[in-house]
């Protein structure tokens, strides 16, 4: 069982880089259990999402000026 500086360490790194099946599976049984993880999963995919549209945004944006 990993702990929960662990999880929170590879929730993040996960923005930055695709995790192993190992790794992924280590955060889905910790945030089962763990709601403070699932917490901070959640948010974290959140900002994710909304940073990862606005840069379609910003990128589309920049495609009809050209
Ligand atoms: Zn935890």
């Amino acid at each position: 069982m990993r702990s929960c500086r662990d999880i929170t360490a590879l929730v993040s790194q996960g923005l930055d880089k695709q995790l192993s099946l190992g790794e992924r599976l280590a955060i889905g049984v910790h945030v089962m259990m763990c709601p403070r993880c699932r917490n901070f999963q959640s948010q974290t995919q959140f900002i994710r999402k909304a940073a990862h549209r606005y840069t379609e945004q910003l990128q589309n944006s920049l495609d009809k000026k050209s």
